[in-house]
């Protein structure tokens, strides 16, 4: 099975879509007309059922097989939504709305999708039920999250799910992926530190906010040189330092510092949590002051189980022969961890490559990916439940 031919013909059908998306990206859950337009494909499609608006802006469908002797359902799934970045790629059909943007190829993965629905749609080569996920705001929003929420794993049966991500730097045709953590857990958190505000002339009757600020952010950078173990993956980022004058004499009251932590394990997770609240509650009490933490959990790791790993190497093998199934995992963070929290299953990446990264106002999808996409998702619900 390498790239499927019917994927040839069908290049430029799902190329006009990708870029009808790309022309009109939106937001997080505002995603209306890209999803509006998903579940008009997969009606015109002959989808046994398609259904809307779930996890708010959410979009299903439902493709049965030829036969369904063992009760099998696979799940896949892409994502819908863009990002706030002004495009500067200056392709034709760039974008129309100014400060939004495909910049992450979440247009590219609702068309590679689609073309295999399609697919799956016309030929039905399969012994099971393909159900194709179609998520909202993956962009820290949490659509994956709400989707789960809203009953999908249970409502239609899934039993393994799959997702896929373009990846600049990787050959347009390769793949990547890797049993276990693939994208880290994402954490925030907020530190409110409490002082004795006052004219900046008289400090001694002070109790200075912004020296213990600045003491708690470079305390915290301790956790990740010297109590997390090196061979464990840690980032603790403060990313803002707020107090809450301008003035160049007032010491101020409060200072409100921000951040954020990335981590792939649950142990480190909680370790590191405990110790910012020891760091940032101890530095204060050394200066007299107080420092109230607030953590809030985000995104889980995304975890590769390792059947399922071999399972998506093993279809991207036959796609296109190019898999690295030892890629390093990422720091940034995936909703679909929220799928795959409730099922087995996996998540590959897929070569976009020598362009711009992912999120930068120059990056764009690179349509020649398409076959290579739609052949591995209609593959993956092939081989995991192969024609009676
Ligand atoms: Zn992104
Ligand atoms: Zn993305």
């Amino acid at each position: 099975m390498p790239v499927k031919n019917r994927f040839a013909e069908l290049l430029p059908e799902i190329t006009a879509w990708r870029r009808d998306f790309h022309e009109h990206p939106e937001l997080l859950f505002d995603v209306h007309r890209t999803a509006g337009k998903v579940a008009v494909l997969l009606r015109e499609f002959g989808c046994d059922e398609v259904v809307e608006g779930i996890g708010r802006t959410g979009v299903v469908g439902v493709i049965k097989g030829k036969t369904d002797t063992k009760g099998r359902v696979i799940g896949l799934r892409a994502d819908m939504d863009a990002l706030p970045i002004h495009e500067a790629t200056g392709v034709a059909y760039s974008s129309k709305t100014p400060g939004k943007m495909h910049a992450c190829g979440h247009d590219g993965h609702t068309a590679m999708l689609l073309g295999a629905a399609k697919y799956l749609a016309e030929t039905r080569n399969f012994d099971g039920t393909a159900v194709v996920i179609f998520q909202p705001a993956e962009e820290g929003g949490g659509g994956g999250r709400e989707m789960v929420r809203d009953g999908m794993i249970e409502r239609f049966g899934i039993q393994e799910v799959y997702g896929m991500h373009n990846m600049p730097g990787i050959p347009v045709g390769h793949f990547a992926i890797r049993p276990g953590a693939m994208m880290a857990a994402a954490d925030q958190f907020e530190i409110t530190v409490t002082g004795k505000g006052g004219h900046a002339a008289k400090p001694h009757d002070c109790i200075d906010t912004t020296l213990v600020a600045a003491h708690i952010v470079i305390a915290l950078q301790s956790i990740a040189s010297r109590n997390v173990d090196p061979l464990k993956q840690v980032v603790v980022s403060v990313c803002t330092f707020r107090t809450e004058t301008e003035a160049h004499n007032v010491i101020p009251q409060t200072v409100l510092l921000r951040g954020t932590v990335r981590t792939m394990d649950h142990k480190v997770q909680d370790f590191v949590e405990a110790r910012i609240k020891q760091i940032a509650e101890g530095t204060a009490l050394a200066h007299g002051a107080t420092a109230e933490v607030k953590y809030q959990h985000g995104y889980p790791v995304t975890m590769n189980a390792s059947e399922n790993t071999e399972y998506a190497a093993e279809v991207a093998r036959e796609v296109s022969g190019q898999v690295d199934t030892d890629t390093p995992p990422l720091m940034g963070a995936e909703d679909f961890s929220f799928m795959l929290n409730e099922r087995p299953g996996a998540y590959i990446f897929l070569g976009n490559g020598d362009t711009a990264m992912v999120h930068h106002p120059a990056y764009n999808f690179d349509d020649n990916a398409i076959p290579f996409g739609s052949s591995w998702y209609a593959g993956m619900v092939e081989s995991r439940m192969p024609a009676a």
